[in-house]
């Protein structure tokens, strides 16, 4: 079990050049061995910032991640930190902007294995690569071309081989199929699944697209400006989902029949995460909305079986 244990990430800027996004407050989750989370929100919600945080490209500014028992953060600063990386890699939404263009494949999916001293004979390097490429569906001849020769689907495959070369077993995807065509996207997330049973892969799986999220998920989190707002297993939060933004997302989707309503488009607009509405911040959203959401900060609770952040779940009227 993976622990990222309350209270952490209060409070978890990211800082990129005079501007300031992504705050993450208090959002805590856990993620079962050989299991997927995955954690849902529309952009701006703070996944991303969640991803960073758990490959030590953040670090946060309270609360950690607890990985296999060991503290994450504390590890990731030590020389040990180094066999900890190995363990956790990041595959990441854009396999055009991953993958160095001036590299042949064979040495982009064989850097980690020198850069981790794993393998540095060339011919076994040579072997290993080929495997890793055979394991996502490519070819080990496709080791000698460039990015530029294959299609984005492929690319996203070479992204992932590359992900695999030091036998990880937590992998952070942060929306792999999303720059992906519709018709690819089905083929990647298929190859994800079949090396998560084959490897008994960790995923935490980051996508603002529920029907993704569907294929892929064991678990779900829903984001809302930096929090989690809802956690519950797949199948509960698709029947019955709680929190009125999860409905609000879920009746958006096409053909979604968890409640027999028809498809409504999400209404309004991501209020800015750095001036965040009191109370409830999604109160400017919410048809079930009352004077105790816009003063009131509900807390995250087990409630009907699943955890969710409502007051209006919490007092029963919805
Ligand atoms: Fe809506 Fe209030 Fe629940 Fe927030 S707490 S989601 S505003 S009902
Ligand atoms: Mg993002």
């Amino acid at each position: 079990t993976f622990d990222v244990s309350p209270p952490w990430l209060n409070r978890v800027l990211e800082r990129k050049p005079r501007v300031l996004l992504h705050a993450v407050d208090g959002v805590s989750f856990s993620i079962e061995r050989g299991k997927t989370l995955a954690l849902v929100g529309e952009s701006g919600c703070g996944k991303s910032t969640v991803a960073r945080l758990l490959v030590g490209l953040y670090a946060p500014t309270r609360g950690g991640f607890q990985f296999d028992g060991q503290d994450a953060h504390a590890a990731f600063k030590t020389p040990e930190g180094r066999k900890l990386r190995r363990r956790i890699q990041m595959i990441f939404q854009d396999p055009y902007a991953s993958l160095n263009p001036r590299w042949i494949v064979q040495d982009i999916v064989g850097e980690p294995l020198r850069e981790h001293g794993i393998l540095s004979d060339k011919l076994e390097l040579k072997q290993r690569v080929g495997e890793l490429l055979q394991s996502v569906g490519l070819s080990p001849l496709d080791m000698s071309k460039y990015p530029h020769q294959f299609s984005g689907g492929q690319r996203q495959r070479i992204s992932i081989a590359r992900a695999l070369a030091t036998q990880p077993e937590f992998l952070v995807c942060d929306e792999p199929t999303s720059a992906l065509d519709v018709s690819v996207q089905a083929q990647v997330l298929n190859i994800m699944k079949d090396l998560q049973r084959q490897q008994g892969l960790t995923y935490l799986f980051i996508s603002h697209n529920l029907a993704v999220v569907r294929h892929v998920a064991d678990q779900v989190g829903v984001m809302y400006l930096g929090r989690l707002i809802e956690v519950a297993d797949k199948q509960a939060l698709f029947a019955t989902p709680q929190h009125p933004y999860t409905r609000m997302l879920l009746d958006a989707i096409p053909q979604m029949k968890h409640t027999g309503r028809s498809r409504t488009p999400v209404q309004g607009e991501v209020p800015n995460p750095l001036n965040p509405p009191t109370g409830c911040a999604f109160h400017p959203r919410c048809p079930h909305a009352n004077a105790r959401c816009s003063a009131e900060r509900p807390k995250l609770q087990t409630l009907r079986g699943v955890q969710v952040a409502c007051h209006a779940v919490e007092e029963g009227r919805i």
